[in-house]
Formats: structure tokens, C-alpha cells, sequence
């Protein structure tokens, strides 16, 4: 097991691509961290870069005590599960299995203890005798797995290991990866594009735009105090409504602008002055932050209109517009409503939004305090 730690590292592809800028972080022993964000934002770069796959440009890369930046890949002690599993599609399960064992002249009593215990743990035993293509998706992706177990390496890297599953599989192999982590302690680190996948699984995420990391903080944190407007749009589903604003700051009363009309919000005293200073705001407010309001009250609720509506069920989505169709403070938001509520289209919604759940972003898309 081993803590894996980047100071100040950056990547630059040969041909000039800037793929990873001043990247520090560290990721404890044990822990198993998500690194998400959109494609081409620098994630598998970086899982790359661990595996030793790709040199860093300049800064540090440690793996436990030691600087690996100068070491080769099978001097690392880590292990690579890849999107397409990358398994020997003429070698049968056992053979796939101990490759990376023979590779490294274990004996052949280790070998098999090793795949057996692989195979058991991953629930695979059944199959060791069969190719991969005789093998479910789900089955093949746990090879892959095994392959990476049984060289019992001190880091874990996942590439988009699930991207090959149907959805109510993913939802499956998502939870047994996460519980096998648990099990073995073993340091993962987990890429992603896929949000869902990075908040159920991450005890940590770290959260990429352009080569950069936006925040690293555990699930909860990412979602109720995003750092910035890049992690407050990328997290969530339906994403947080993000809207230009103006705050109005008196004595006793602060109110916010959204579309044409005006709400009370609660402002931090670490923020009021720089609520005060800026010219240009960005307000945040969760699709669930919207409550149904029963009557008038002194600042709200907002009127909004009905333009389309989503059914699932346990919950409603209502998809609102504020203020009148082609004026410029016309606003286009989605209220969650748990339960199932008739909305006719076109027809007056008024909501009210919670105060202690109304973010707001300086003109360079930072989070002011809470
Ligand atoms: P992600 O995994 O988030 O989709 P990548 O780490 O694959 O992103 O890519 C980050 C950036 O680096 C992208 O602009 C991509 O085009 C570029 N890139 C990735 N691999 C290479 C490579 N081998 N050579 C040159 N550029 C690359």
C-alpha cells in the first residue's frame, strides 16, 4: 500500500498539448480517489503518468517515500485495469490471470495460491478454464480485475473501467469495485467522466477542467460547497441552475435578482463586502433548492411558468421560465419537486427558494464564503 503525492507536476505532449498544469495533490494510503471531469480534461494523463506510462514534464512524482519520476513502470508496483480490459483473447481466464506473475518468476505454488484467491474474491473461479470471449461483460471486466489483483500492487489504477457495461451492470460492478476496495485496503485511483460513477464511489474526487484541478473534497463537500462554477455545473443531475444576478445588501435585508424579479437570500458576513464590491455575480441554485410556495410572501415567491415537465416518478422536474419570452432577464431554470404533481404547461408556478441553499460566484467564478 502506498500514498501517491504530485507536486507542482506538469505534462506537456510533444507535440505542445498542455495537459497537466501544476498538478499538487496528495492521495492517502488506502484511500480511493476519483479523478472526474469532462473528456480531454487531463484525468487518464495523469492515471498515465502514475503508471508510468508517460514521463511528467517537471515537478515530482512520489509513490510512497520514493520519486518515481526516473522509474519504469514495472519498478512502481502499481496496476492498470483498462477500458477495454485488454485481456489475451487466446490465453483462457487462468492463463490470462498469471501472466503477469510468470513475467515476474513467482513460483509456481504462489502462483496459483495468488490466482485462486483472485478468482475467489472476484467471484470468477467457475470460469478459469474458458477464453474471454466465452465471458459475460460484466465477467471480463472482473478478469481484468483479477489481472491487476494478483500482482497485489501497492496503487490501483482504473481507466473508465466500466464504460463497457450496460447500465444496470455498471450500477453493479460499481458497487463490488468499490466494496473490494474497501475489503483490501489497497490505494485506487479511478477515472471517470461520469459524475454519478465519481460521487458513489470517490472518498475523494478530484474534479479536472483543461489540465487543472477545479477541487478535491469528498462527495458531500463537492456537491454542497462547490469551489467554483466549473465543479457547481459539472456535479449533480440535473445540474445546479447558474444565472447572472445582482445583491442588494442593506442594513437587516439582502435580496438577489433572478430573472425580473427579487428574492430574500442570506448573505455570510465574510462575503457581504465583496457582495458590496462586485459589479458582476453569479447565483447557483440547486434544482431541489426550489420549494413549492403556497401563497404571496414579501420577497418571492417567484413567479415562474411552466414550460416543460419531466414525471419520474418519486420526484417531479419541472423546467421553468422567468420573466416573459424574448426579454433579455429571462430566465430558463428546472425545479425538482419530490412526488408527482400535475404541471400543465404554460401554467404560473410560484417557488420559493431556501436562503441556506443559494450559492453565489465572483466575477472569476470563485465561490464566495459561506
Ligand atoms: P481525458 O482522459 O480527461 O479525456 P486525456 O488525459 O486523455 O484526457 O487528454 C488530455 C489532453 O492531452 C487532451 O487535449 C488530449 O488530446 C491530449 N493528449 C492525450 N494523450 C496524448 C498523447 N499521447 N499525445 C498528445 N496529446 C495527448
Amino acid at each position: 500500500m502506498a500514498r501517491v503525492e504530485f507536486e507542482h507536476v506538469e505534462k506537456i505532449y510533444a507535440e505542445g498539448t498542455h495537459a497537466v498544469v501544476d498538478c499538487s495533490l496528495q492521495i492517502a494510503d488506502g484511500e480511493l480517489m476519483v479523478f472526474v471531469g469532462p473528456s480531454g480534461c487531463g484525468k487518464s494523463t495523469l492515471l498515465r503518468l502514475i503508471a508510468g506510462l508517460e514521463p511528467v514534464t517537471s515537478g515530482t512524482l512520489r509513490i510512497g517515500e520514493r520519486v518515481v519520476n526516473d522509474l519504469a513502470p514495472q519498478e512502481r508496483n502499481v496496476a492498470m485495469v483498462f477500458q477495454d480490459y485488454a485481456l489475451y483473447p487466446f490465453m483462457s481466464v487462468r492463463r490470462n490471470l498469471e501472466f503477469p506473475l510468470k513475467m515476474r518468476k513467482l513460483s509456481r505454488d504462489e502462483t496459483r495460491r495468488r490466482v485462486e484467491w483472485a478468482a475467489g474474491l472476484l467471484d470468477i473461479a467457475q470460469v478459469l478454464d474458458r477464453l474471454p470471449k466465452q465471458l459475460s461483460g460484466g465477467q471480463r471486466q472482473r478478469v481484468a480485475m483479477g489481472r491487476a489483483l494478483v500482482r497485489e500492487p501497492s496503487v490501483f489504477l482504473l481507466d473508465e473501467p466500466l464504460s463497457n457495461l450496460d447500465a444496470k451492470l455498471r450500477v453493479q460492478v460499481r458497487a463490488e469495485i468499490g466494496q473490494l476496495q474497501h475489503r483490501m485496503g489497497t490505494t485506487m485511483i479511478y477515472v471517470t467522466h461520469d459524475q454519478v460513477e465519481a460521487m458513489t464511489l470517490g472518498d475523494r474526487v478530484t474534479v479536472l477542467q483543461q489540465g487543472r484541478l477545479q477541487q478535491v473534497a469528498p462527495p458531500r463537500e463537492l456537491y454542497d460547497r462547490p469551489a467554483n462554477v466549473f465543479v457547481a455545473g459539472f456535479i449533480g443531475n440535473p445540474p445546479m441552475n447558474l444565472f447572472p444576478t445582482r445583491v442588494a445588501v442593506e442594513r437587516d435585508h439582502t435580496t438577489m435578482t433572478i430573472g425580473d424579479q427579487a428574492v430574500g437570500i442570506r448573505v455570510s458576513a465574510a462575503a457581504r463586502d465583496l457582495v458590496a464590491r462586485a459589479t458582476r455575480l453569479t447565483a447557483g441554485v440547486r434544482p431541489e433548492a426550489f420549494q413549492l410556495a403556497a401563497g404571496a410572501a414579501a420577497d418571492g415567491p417567484v413567479r415562474a411558468t411552466i414550460e416543460h415537465v419531466e414525471y419520474l416518478g418519486h420526484e417531479t422536474l419541472a423546467y421553468v421560465r422567468i420573466g416573459n419570452v424574448g426579454s433579455s432577464a429571462a430566465l430558463r431554470l428546472v425545479a425538482r419537486v419530490p412526488g408527482m404533481h400535475e404541471f400543465a404547461r404554460g401554467a404560473a408556478l410560484p417557488l420559493s427558494i431556501d436562503p441556506a441553499q443559494v450559492h453565489l460566484f465572483d466575477e472569476a467564478g470563485r465561490a464566495l464564503p459561506a
